[in-house]
């Protein structure tokens, strides 16, 4: 099989995962094709690719890091279908529930073709008045915030053409299900489980009572505008990708035409992930 590697290397214990996953592909009899980020590795005889090579190279791609390095993994991945299989190292890895310790038995069981593909909806962007986004797609989340400076702004939310409401908040998050436990968490939204198709809008620190997070059909074509001229706003996806926009600018966010995929194994549970990491339903009397 051919593997690629998207890997962050600040982390701790990212030279040994990396280093196993080469022995392991060459012992193996397998192809390994590296991100061109990683170039200098001390190995020999390594095979790096931009990111396009690498989609279009590669049957998996493995991704070490954190959930930061998996949602860049899927920005590389894009609509080409290639599945990802995340390895944490040493964050929160919420997505990426794979210590580099379960790595050997990860790769294989894809070898041997048992795994699981998990597939999660992603959100396409599309802005009148800013640039054009290379990649705009975004697995957690689209941002319209203030950016740098903390004043309120007036943020026009339209469903199918309908004004909906109009928010006096710092910003507004439309996440998918994969993200309703990032940003959209920390401001109050549900927790969505990622096999569902929805967007959630969660406005962040709406200067109101009268505002909650909502959950929209996933057919839904929504369209948010800041409709103050003269205050500055910004566009942020997945916490990578940002723009600034125009007064004017409007947004449209919409079901992406292609799904992200996963590799997961039988025994994966959303639920445990979400007690263990995130300590959801934990009692204070727990210990
Ligand atoms: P980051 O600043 O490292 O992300 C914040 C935290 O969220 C990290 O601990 C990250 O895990 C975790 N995370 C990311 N996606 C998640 C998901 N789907 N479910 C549960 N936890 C998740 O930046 P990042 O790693 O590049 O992630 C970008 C995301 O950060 C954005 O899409 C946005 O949702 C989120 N964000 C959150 C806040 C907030 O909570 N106030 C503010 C801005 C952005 P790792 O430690 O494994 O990276
Ligand atoms: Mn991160």
């Amino acid at each position: 099989m051919k593997f690629g590697l998207v890997a962050n290397t600040k982390r701790v214990g990212a030279e040994e995962a990396i280093q196993f996953f080469i022995d392991w592909a060459k012992t193996s009899g397998n192809k390994l094709f590296l991100s061109d980020q990683l170039v200098g590795l001390s190995s020999n005889g390594l095979n790096y690719c931009t990111p396009e090579e690498l989609v279009s190279n590669v049957d998996i791609l493995v991704s070490m890091g954190g959930d930061g390095t998996l949602l860049a993994s899927a920005r590389i991945v894009g609509d080409s279908g290639t599945p990802i299989l995340g390895i944490n190292l040493g964050s929160l890895g919420f997505m990426t529930q794979l210590t580099p310790q379960q790595l050997l038995p990860a790769l294989d069981s894809i070898v041997k073709k048992e795994y699981k593909i998990e597939k999660r909806m992603l959100l396409k962007t599309e802005a009148k008045g800013i640039e054009k986004v290379e990649s705009p797609y975004a697995l957690n989340d689209i941002v319209v915030d203030n950016g740098p400076v903390s004043r309120l702004i007036d943020i026009n939310l339209s469903v199918n053409g309908e004004q909906i409401v109009t928010y006096k908040a710092d910003g507004l998050i439309i996440s998918t299900p994969t993200g309703s436990t990032a940003y959209s968490l920390a401001v109050g939204g549900p927790i969505m489980h990622p096999k569902m198709e929805a967007m959630i809008a969660s406005p962040v620190s709406s200067f109101s009572l009268n505002t909650r997070p909502m959950i929209f059909a996933a057919e839904d074509v929504l369209e948010i505008a800041v409709v103050n001229e003269d205050h500055q706003a910004h566009l942020t996806m997945d916490g990578q990708v940002m723009l600034p926009l125009q007064g004017s600018s409007k947004v449209r966010i919409s079901k992406a035409e292609f799904q992200a995929k996963f590799i997961t194994f039988p025994n994966n549970s959303f639920y445990r992930v979400l007690r263990n990491k995130l300590h959801w339903g934990y009692s204070p009397y727990e210990g």
